[in-house]
């Protein structure tokens, strides 16, 4: 039974592989969640009528009174203002779009997007109850090497909207193109792309295995290695209270999670933050994103009404 005191969140989550959507209360309970495969929406040439003929049903379901907003989050180069999607290196023809204008004229309600590791960072304090004040710092390892941080529980978007893209930091004398635009991105040498170039050209085992079988081969600790420069680099800048690490590579079967939290502590001054520094490891929640961009979305209305 849908009560009409209720009002709900109609959330998306699209990221490389799986799109993620449904609806979260006002106390940030899931209400109902699906997940499908990225490359229906990735292959659609109407990217917005993919979307409305997903999102429809919600409405005509539960009353578009009842409905807050949509709100979404996605794995996308965005504008400050949230509004535009620049570009979306996982997803087809997904660029240079004003997503959120075109999506509220075509569905009736306010759309708010968002980073999803920002979305995932704020899904995490929230869960874990953990305290927002002062910065917290998220890095997520997937794919790419996501990266986000809050100062006071807001979001940190920098002068231009692109802060905390930490797969990107320059490594001296890489030469090596990035899909980024430019050459020699920390990217390269560690997260999941590098891990399935790893398993099918040098180890030839699936990728999901890769550390339970080779945890000891150099090269694979290389990528750790390389991904604990980056974090240490992060920490040494901001001195953040605490450090959520998650994503699919630290959740992989055998992922050396004590190697790279000694190998960032290494890389950090002592005695502070060397021995200070708190290490809170993700839920892994599948509807993490999805919830996420509902606690966002109640941010950026609230920041809107003040
Ligand atoms: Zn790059």
């Amino acid at each position: 039974m849908v009560s009409l005191n209720n009002k709900y969140y109609l959330s998306v989550e699209i990221g490389g592989t799986n799109l993620r959507y449904g609806l979260v209360d006002t106390s940030f309970s899931l209400v109902n969640f699906h997940k499908i495969p990225t490359i229906g929406f990735s292959n659609a040439e109407d990217k917005i009528k993919y979307l409305k003929d997903l999102l429809t049903p919600f409405i005509d379901d539960y009353g578009r009174d009842n409905i807050i907003c949509i709100t979404m989050a996605l794995a996308s180069l965005m504008d400050k203002e949230r509004t535009m999607i620049y570009s979306s290196p996982m997803i087809r023809r997904f660029e240079n779009i004003p997503l959120a204008k075109l999506l509220e004229e075509s569905m009736g309600l306010p759309v708010i997007l968002e980073r999803d590791v920002n979305t995932l960072l704020l899904y995490e304090i929230n869960k874990q109850n953990r305290d927002s004040s002062g910065i917290v710092s998220g890095v997520f390892v997937g794919t790419g090497l996501g990266s986000a941080m809050c100062i006071n529980s807001q979001i940190y978007k920098g002068a231009s909207g692109a802060a905390c893209e930490l797969g990107h930091i320059p490594v001296p004398g890489l030469t090596q193109k990035c899909n980024c635009g430019k050459k020699g991105c920390i990217e390269l040498l560690t997260c999941g792309k590098v891990l399935e170039k790893l398993a099918a050209e040098h180890f030839k085992c699936n990728v999901k295995d890769i550390f339970k079988l080779h945890g000891k081969d150099e090269r694979l600790l290389d990528t750790v290695r390389y991904l604990a420069i980056a974090i240490a680099t992060k920490i040494t800048i901001l001195d953040p209270n605490y450090v959520i690490l998650g994503g699919g590579v630290i959740e992989m079967e055998d992922f050396p999670l004590e190697f790279l939290i000694n190998e960032i502590r290494e890389n950090l001054r002592v005695p502070k933050p060397r021995e200070t520094i708190e290490f809170v490891i993700a839920s892994g929640d599948d509807e993490a994103g999805v919830i996420g961009a509902a606690i966002n979305a109640k941010n950026q209305l609230l920041n809107k009404h003040e």
